[in-house]
């Protein structure tokens, strides 16, 4: 028998799957890379704002020195936008990085970290990367049931993970719920709330989290530049927090987690209210678009707050892996969620007008 290395909570986490590579499936099925539409990612279509681009040039006359390890400008930035001080941001490289700080610095191996079933992936590998105990709730209509959440908390709780909107599913959890819930929540109990896609709410649907940043010391608010700031490539994400637990993060982030590039480029972005205005309504027509295409098609889908929709693409649980071959075939990627119990459906990140007709056409000729 060989050697096995490394605690069995860290031998048992099953890899992150993601969007596949273009390039990868240009060779799979080959296919020539420029027909290829990928809408499996929820990245921006438009890419990356060219005021950021700007940015990252002139900071490449500098890259051979080490990235600003406290991240001044990006801070700055931040914290003129959001009414914050300095001391109550955390730079992540993503808001991956956040989400993982924050089971390494809260959770000790055994102690219990709650979520929601159908929520993002991370949530599970970062909880089990520290040999947490994953306490899932089921879901309410594919979203979080946060009256159950509280629930279930437990005296050895020690991180709790909300999406909103959520992802896989795009379900979104209006101001008041969560509201009630933060008053519920044990004072020792942290609440990471992960607003990823945030920027893609309509206005009437924004509540200010960082409000209740202010009032509960025991709140991290996770934001992203990877989705609609349109720099998923350069790995930028910052959380907020009261110092108390903002310095706590700081202690065990690594000093020059934030790339020089990656940060010249998100002080531009934050700043690129015409990039997000111009990404929201993209998003917004595109929404609408795939919608109506399920309508005619008689698929089920569930309503999405984000940029990408659940769809079920048929009745049995082969359906899901069936259908994303059929597309991967003709140059579509999208995601397949099987491994989030949900092996029915698709998960459809919105694209340009072109890639969703193109996603469309391909779809109606496979379901016939
Ligand atoms: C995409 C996503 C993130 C993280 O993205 P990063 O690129 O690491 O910033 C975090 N949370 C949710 C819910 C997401 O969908």
């Amino acid at each position: 028998m060989s050697i096995q290395f490394g605690p069995e909570y860290v031998r048992a986490i099953a890899p992150y799957q993601g969007g596949k590579p273009i390039s990868e499936v240009a060779r799979e099925f080959g296919l020539d890379e420029a027909q290829i539409v990928k809408l499996a990612s929820n990245e921006n279509p438009l890419g990356m704002p060219d005021s950021a681009k700007q940015a990252m040039l002139n900071a490449v006359a500098d890259i051979g020195r080490y990235p600003d390890s406290n991240g001044f400008e990006l801070k700055a930035a931040i914290s003129k936008k959001y009414g914050v001080p300095q001391d109550w941001i955390t730079l992540g490289n993503g808001s991956n990085d956040i989400l993982e700080l924050a089971a390494h610095a809260l959770v000790q191996t055994g102690q219990s970290v709650v979520y929601a079933q159908y929520s993002f992936a991370v949530y599970a590998l970062a909880t089990q990367a520290v040999g947490g105990r994953a306490l899932v709730v089921p879901a309410k209509n594919f979203g979080h049931d946060l009256s159950a959440m509280a629930d279930a908390i437990q005296a050895d709780t020690k991180l709790i993970f909300i999406a909103n909107p959520n992802n896989p599913t795009g379900t979104f959890i209006p101001e008041q719920e969560i509201s009630e819930f933060l008053k519920r929540v044990p004072s020792n109990v942290v609440v990471v709330l992960d607003e990823a896609y945030n920027e893609y709410l309509d206005a009437s649907l924004q509540y200010e989290s960082i409000s209740w940043v202010k009032e509960y010391p025991n709140l991290l608010v996770s934001r992203t530049m990877s989705k609609a700031y349109g720099l998923a490539g350069l790995r930028v994400g910052f959380g907020i927090a009261q110092p108390g637990l903002t310095d706590l993060l700081n202690r065990i982030r690594q000093p020059f987690n934030v790339n020089s590039l990656a940060q010249a480029a998100a002080v531009a972005a934050l700043n690129d209210k015409d990039f997000l205005r111009q990404s929201a309504q993209l998003n917004a027509d595109g929404y609408a678009q795939l919608t109506r295409a399920f309508e005619a098609m008689k698929l089920e889908y569930v309503p999405s707050y984000g940029n990408f929709v659940l769809v079920r693409v048929g009745n049995d649980d082969g359906a899901g892996a069936r259908i994303n071959l059929e597309l991967l075939k003709k140059g579509i990627i999208v995601r397949p969620v099987g491994n989030y119990g949900l092996p029915q459906w698709l998960r459809i990140s919105i694209g340009l007008p072109q890639e969703n007709a193109a996603f469309i056409e391909a779809l109606t000729e496979i379901l016939g």
